[in-house]
């Protein structure tokens, strides 16, 4: 990503960088006729020029009159072009690979959500004072963290089925969570 970031950088310097060479309008300026001995718009024609014959749009600010230089332009010109797309190309892949992986997220919560409660509603509900039951949501984030990266963030097929074992993996990894931190002291 910084790679190409920095190629269509460079790439845009050196057409920048053409253009003040080959196409400087200072040079090219005024309306009166263009020599194509010399190629200034000084209002005369070739035979009665007394300035010298123009080897470069260095000299005429005007790469028409010159292929070479020309080419030169329209290639680095291209290969900006190419390199804008391919830049736009990574950031539009970029930008829908981390939707994807935000919507797997909130969705795993989602569908796991329920079922994790259900599987243990003492553990999860508390009882407010008028009498509703309501989730206590810290807790259940965290077992949803646990069950993410026990199942790798995929959904198991049948997840009521499977909500029997929530809470043997959820309490294994507790265990492997503490000795874990152990091990590190
Ligand atoms: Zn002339
Ligand atoms: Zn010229």
């Amino acid at each position: 990503m910084i790679e190409i970031e920095t190629q269509v950088e460079s790439a845009g310097e050196h057409l920048e960088h053409l253009n003040n060479k080959y196409a400087n309008r200072n040079l090219n300026k005024g309306r009166g006729k263009q020599c194509s001995n010399c190629h200034l718009r000084l209002d005369h024609n070739m035979r009665n020029c007394t300035i010298d014959k123009c080897l470069t749009s260095e000299q005429c600010g005007d790469p028409s009159k010159h292929p070479d230089e020309r080419s030169l332009m329209d290639s680095a010109t291209e290969d900006l072009k190419r390199l804008e797309k391919e830049l736009r190309n990574k950031t539009n892949e970029y930008d829908t690979r981390l939707k994807g992986l935000n919507s797997a997220r909130s969705s795993f919560a989602q569908k796991i959500r329920g079922a994790l409660i259900n599987s243990k509603k003492d553990k999860y509900l508390v009882k407010t004072g008028s009498g509703m039951f309501v989730p206590k949501s810290g807790l259940v984030n965290q077992d949803i963290a646990k069950l993410e990266k026990h199942f790798h963030g995929k959904v198991p097929d049948n997840v009521s089925e499977m909500s029997k074992t929530f809470q043997s993996i959820i309490q294994n990894f507790d265990k492997q969570d503490i000795s874990a931190r152990k091990f590190l002291q």
